[in-house]
């Protein structure tokens, strides 16, 4: 025997005496211990699972009482110190409107032309350009390529595209004195030139002192000089009813159309300078093209048609004076 088999032997023995001693004194499942001592730990099945269960109560009751009563106290009034005005400098973006026609045709303003009486006051005096005057001036014109057209052709030409002549200007006389016939007719048909002439239809009817005749008008526009109207009796429109604005407007387009045969009154001239809105919308009811206004300037376009920009020609003038401020005019803005 060897020495190993010997060991085995005594630990077989001495479990034996072991297991004996335990049934002896009555020792439960004396294997148990055994097993405890020799058999490896036995794996237990996880039979512990835990079952989590959240049950979410988590339920949020909105207590919040929007009791919010601000009681906002105005506090001290602020004063601001107004910023000092700035001064733009920035060149402002034309736009461009492409229905827009601009033309730059001078409509010059006469009043009466004759010899002012020796007892004339300022205002006559400034209204009235001398006959040799009045020549010098036609014939400046033609020497510097004008053209005369009539109001109504320049307002043919902004509203319908109607073509004008090169260089054209518009003559235009106020009022209706009688020296347009005497005067200034003659003179117009020496230099080949035609003109517009604003009569105030009360003054022709009534035979006042001083104003022409139908028979002169009939004459005149059958030379082809434009009739247009200056109103039944000359007085401001502004502010006046409709009734009264149609009267002056309607009423002395049906007058000089009853008294001039063939003529279509096409243009007319406020009064002193004067209008408001309904002037215009009257004007434009009444079949009107254009009306001229005591603006100065030459430069008219179809949407001012109705605000036709003149150059006042002066009695003081002298032909140098006159080719200044044509001139003047021609190359400003305005
Ligand atoms: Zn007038």
């Amino acid at each position: 025997m060897t020495s190993r088999m010997i060991t085995l032997a005594l630990r077989a023995g001495f479990v034996i005496v072991l297991v004996s001693i335990a049934v002896g004194v009555g020792m439960d499942s004396p294997l148990v211990l055994i097993a405890d001592a020799i058999l490896p730990s036995p794996t237990f099945p996880a039979t512990h699972t835990p079952t989590l269960t959240l049950t979410p109560t988590l339920t949020l009751t909105p207590t919040q009482t929007a009791t919010s009563t601000r009681t906002s106290t105005p506090t001290a009034t602020i004063t601001f110190t107004p910023l000092p005005t700035r001064t733009r400098t920035a060149t402002p973006t034309p736009t461009i409107n492409p229905n827009l026609r601009v033309a730059r045709v001078p409509v010059l303003m006469y009043h009466a032309i004759g010899i002012p009486p020796p007892n004339a006051d300022a205002i006559r005096l400034d209204l009235t350009v001398t006959p040799q005057a009045f020549e010098e001036q036609l014939s400046f014109l033609t020497y510097q390529g004008y053209h005369t057209v009539r109001a109504a052709d320049l307002a043919e030409h902004l509203l319908n595209g109607a073509p004008l002549p090169d260089k054209p200007i518009v003559l235009t006389f106020d009022d209706g004195y009688a020296d347009a016939y005497e005067s200034a007719f003659p003179l117009l048909k020496k230099y080949n030139m035609t003109a517009t002439f604003y009569v105030i239809t009360q003054f022709i009817e009534t035979k006042k002192s001083g104003y022409l005749s139908w028979d002169q008008v009939r004459e005149m526009a059958a030379a082809g000089m434009e009739i247009g109207s200056h109103s039944l009796d000359h007085p401001d429109l502004r502010g006046k009813t409709i009734a009264y604005q149609n009267s002056q407007i309607a009423g002395s387009k049906q007058m000089i159309e009853a008294r001039v045969p063939g003529v279509i009154v096409k243009t007319f001239c406020y009064p002193s300078g004067k209008y408001d809105g309904t002037t215009i919308a009257v004007l434009r009811l009444s079949g009107y093209l254009s009306a001229m206004s005591e603006i100065q300037g030459v430069r008219q376009t179809n949407e001012t048609v109705f605000e036709t920009r003149r150059v006042r020609i002066r009695g003081s003038y002298s032909l140098t004076d006159y080719a200044y401020w044509l001139n003047w005019f021609t190359n400003s803005g305005r």
